[in-house]
């Protein structure tokens, strides 16, 4: 798999990019609640945008190991709907991207 050996390697750190990032988000959202009930309120409505941020974090990591285990298995870059390659461009601006632009536009999902 010499040809996407260059992939594997961003994708391993983008993978790592993610899990800095998760440790991070997870770290706030661990921080004591403020005693003053607005800063509460306020700290409440916080985490939920960072559970967010969190979820989505975390959808990421998935997809990038599941690229990265696609490309060990020799499938990478084929569309897991139809079968036909994706574009070379679709997959330098999403290197996770297991849809070609056909199919996810008609699934309307960004992946
Ligand atoms: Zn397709």
């Amino acid at each position: 798999m010499k040809e996407y050996e260059e992939v594997r390697h961003s994708l391993i750190d983008m993978l790592e990019d993610l899990d800095d990032r998760l440790t991070k988000i997870t770290h706030d959202v661990k921080e004591p609640l403020d005693k003053d009930f607005e800063e509460q309120a306020t700290q409440a409505e916080n985490d939920e945008v960072l559970d967010g941020l969190g979820n989505a974090a975390r959808t990421e990591i998935e997809m990038v190991k599941q690229a990265i285990a696609r490309i060990d298995k020799g499938q990478y870059g084929l569309c897991q709907v139809c079968g036909q390659p994706i574009s070379q461009e679709r997959l330098k601006a999403i290197p996770y991207s297991i849809l070609c632009i056909k199919c996810a536009s008609q699934v309307g999902a960004k992946q």
